[in-house]
């Protein structure tokens, strides 16, 4: 459930229409509800009440400070993927020791960044990571205490493109290898193994996959805590789906994935940790457009809208689906007809949605793209020297611009001329 309902004949976020926003900030522009994200949240917490546990905010799937804060204040650690991540997690005020540094590709900077800030610890990815770490952390004087990520060959039945947990992938360590790579961490004064790390995808429907990969997960404690390892702490990983499509079969609600942790792990005793990102967001966004021209094309009507693959690229990349709703509620029954959906920048890939019914629109109609909180701001880019659309926070009946639409000018200002011109 989220807080983006029609009311009165127009769409609301929380308790402001979203036109009010549009007309205050301009368009393009995401909006996300204060209280979605909450719930989000603590449907979470709630369903891993049973448990030790700590819930790190993916903050890649919406980074932007102030869902950080608001995050945090709720009780999350974060879940951070670059040096970039981990000084927005520092600078909204988490502790170092409530942020998980993850990722394959860590650099001797970003490791001495985290070690020097304060981390809760490494998800480790690779045997080279492992030596460069320990180097690292031997310079420094300190142990970096370590999770090795596990890749547990479990087909996650979700995109490509989001799919990690397979062999072929680029992610972990073979799990049939770990019990070597634990050993081997033993002999590195500058590690210090706490746990194991698990994330098979993004999106995933089934809950299924993450039982296997449980299961895996639950034999390789018990085995390396017959090796001497001191296991105390289970990384599960993100990727719980969210339901795109409004009309389609639900995936699996927190509460069921809680219940199904605390059955193959509750055993364990281990602190477990999760790093939901895309079902904390996703539905706890929106990103608004107006409709520039309705085009009569040959056999099919085109809606040109003023937002495009450079604010959301989710629909070019992946075939993703966002479902598309008019900001005014349409009359009951009205008759829709199918349009393009498509955004001003020259590649057919700007493409958001064909064929898809809608009721009529006309230019100057306000769109609002559903789902859109995860992964929609964060991947945005200024192709075609677009700005970066505006983020917006409505919290009961307040919002409040939590990124600015940059000027052209700052965006020019930001390119350097050579000295020789
Ligand atoms: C992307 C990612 C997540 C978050 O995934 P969601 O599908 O957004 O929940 C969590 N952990 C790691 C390591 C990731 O790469």
């Amino acid at each position: 459930m989220d807080h983006f309902l029609y009311r009165d004949g127009a769409l609301y976020a929380e308790d402001v229409p979203l036109a009010e926003i549009a007309a205050a900030v301009g368009t393009p522009f995401y909006c996300y509800s204060t209280a979605t994200l909450t719930r989000h949240f603590k449907a979470f917490d709630e369903a891993l009440a049973g448990m030790d546990h700590m819930i790190c905010y993916a903050m890649k799937a919406a980074s932007n400070q102030a869902i950080l804060r608001l995050m945090a204040s709720l009780g999350a650690g974060m879940d951070v993927v670059s040096g970039g991540e981990y000084a927005r997690a520092k600078a909204a005020g988490v502790p170092g020791d409530r942020i998980v540094f993850s990722g394959v590709g860590k650099t001797r900077d970003e490791m001495r960044m985290a070690l020097s800030g304060g981390v809760r610890q490494f998800n480790l990815e690779s045997e080279p990571e492992m030596e460069v770490l320990n180097a690292v952390a031997l310079e420094m004087g300190v142990v970096a205490p370590v999770t090795v990520r596990v890749n547990p060959d479990v087909d996650a039945k979700t995109h490509a493109k989001i799919a990690t947990g397979k062999s072929e992938n680029k992610f972990g360590i073979p799990i049939t290898r770990a019990r070597e790579v634990y050993a081997r961490i033993a002999e590195m004064p500058g590690l210090k193994a706490v746990g194991i790390d698990v994330h098979i995808g993004s999106q995933l429907t089934d809950l299924e996959p993450y039982r296997q990969a449980f299961t895996k997960v639950a034999e390789l404690t018990e085995a390396l805590r017959a090796d001497g390892h001191d296991i105390i702490r289970l990384d599960l990983g993100g990727g719980l789906g969210i339901p795109y499509e409004r009309n389609n079969t639900a995936p699996p609600l927190p509460k069921e994935y809680g219940a199904m942790v605390q059955e193959i792990l509750g055993h364990t005793g281990c602190e477990i940790e999760i790093e939901p990102g895309r079902l904390i967001a996703g539905n706890a966004g929106v990103m608004v457009s107006e409709v520039i021209y309705v085009k009569q094309g040959e056999g099919r009507d085109f809606l040109i809208i003023d937002g495009a693959m450079n604010d959301l690229i989710r629909p070019a990349m992946y075939d993703a689906h966002h479902d598309i709703v008019p900001v005014v509620e349409p009359a009951p029954g009205a008759e829709q007809q199918p349009y393009d959906i498509v955004g001003p920048v020259c590649e057919s890939g700007d493409t958001f949605a064909k064929q898809r019914m809608m009721v009529p629109l006309a230019a100057g109609d306000l769109v609002a793209f559903r789902s859109a909180g995860a992964y929609g701001a964060v991947m945005s880019s200024e192709y075609n020297t677009r700005p970066l659309i505006p983020e917006v926070l409505v919290h009961g009946d307040q919002f409040a611009v939590i990124r600015k639409r940059p000027s052209f000018e700052e965006i020019i200002n930001r390119d350097t001329l050579p000295e020789w011109m």
